[in-house]
């Protein structure tokens, strides 16, 4: 990977400051109308679609943790976002085949989006195989408990995408810690009432499981609703990086 390649144009270099320093008042702004610590919060730049440039020049900005959703981009990505010495953690948020979990062992620090027994599986198989630390995992939370959407089911019997069993075999996996939990407020749901059911449903995981304390809600439309209800983690791209194309 060349300079070239992971260079950007001062211009968006500036545009990316920009960006970040709104992000951060929003952030600082919604922690201390929560009476929250502001330590407690931590920004995921979701730079899905944008260039590896980007990543860099947001790491060079103070950027700690970036989120990507399709292992197709995000490896090659993450490659050359080391290769210009940036180091930055990687977070994978998207929907995850079990035959891609190989791949994203490799580069991920977090698997947030984990929603069956089934991928915990694969996951904990992949990781023992080339890390040599476990992997952290955020179990994905259906809020509406729809099952065709993507997310593990509250309360559900399902053995294979009820919450409980899903969480059961995170935490039970050599290859594999349970960090905590991850939610999309589903369309057509205020976001407080999304994140108030969610923070209930983060409660009682960490009833179970003392250590599961991350807690990953918010995006760009969102993130005060959701630092208001206890997020520890905020997925933020296109406040931050500018809009996306639509279809991705
Ligand atoms: C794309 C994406 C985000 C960021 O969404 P914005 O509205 O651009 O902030 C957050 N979480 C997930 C799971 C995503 O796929």
């Amino acid at each position: 990977m060349t300079e070239s390649q992971t260079a950007v144009r001062p211009e968006r270099r500036a545009e990316l400051a920009a960006g970040l320093a709104r992000v951060r008042a929003r952030i600082a702004d919604a922690c201390a109308a929560a009476g929250r610590p502001r330590d407690e919060v931590t920004l995921v730049a979701v730079t899905k679609t944008y260039p590896a440039a980007d990543v860099v020049a947001l790491a060079g900005l103070g950027v700690t943790d970036v989120g990507e959703n399709r292992d197709q981009e995000a490896a090659p990505k993450a490659e050359a976002v080391a290769d210009a010495g940036a180091t930055p953690r990687w977070h994978f948020i998207g929907q995850l085949q079990r035959n891609k979990a190989r791949s994203v062992v490799r580069y991920a620090d977090v698997v947030q989006s984990v929603d069956s027994v089934r991928l915990a599986a694969a996951l904990d198989a992949a990781a023992g195989a080339v890390r040599d630390r476990p992997l952290d995992v955020l179990v994905q939370v259906s809020i509406d408990g729809d099952p065709d959407r993507g997310g593990a089911l509250p309360g559900a019997a399902d053995p294979q995408r009820g919450l409980d069993p899903v969480a059961a075999a995170v935490a039970g996996a050599d290859g594999l810690r349970l960090a905590g939990l991850m939610a999309v407020a589903p369309l057509g749901w205020e976001p407080d009432r999304a994140f108030a059911r969610l923070a209930e449903v983060a409660a009682a995981l960490r009833a179970d499981h003392p250590g599961a304390t991350v807690l990953s809600a918010g995006m760009s439309g969102d993130l005060e609703s959701a630092i208001g209800h206890g997020a520890t983690h905020v997925r933020v791209g296109s406040a931050l990086l500018g809009m996306r194309p639509a279809l991705r």
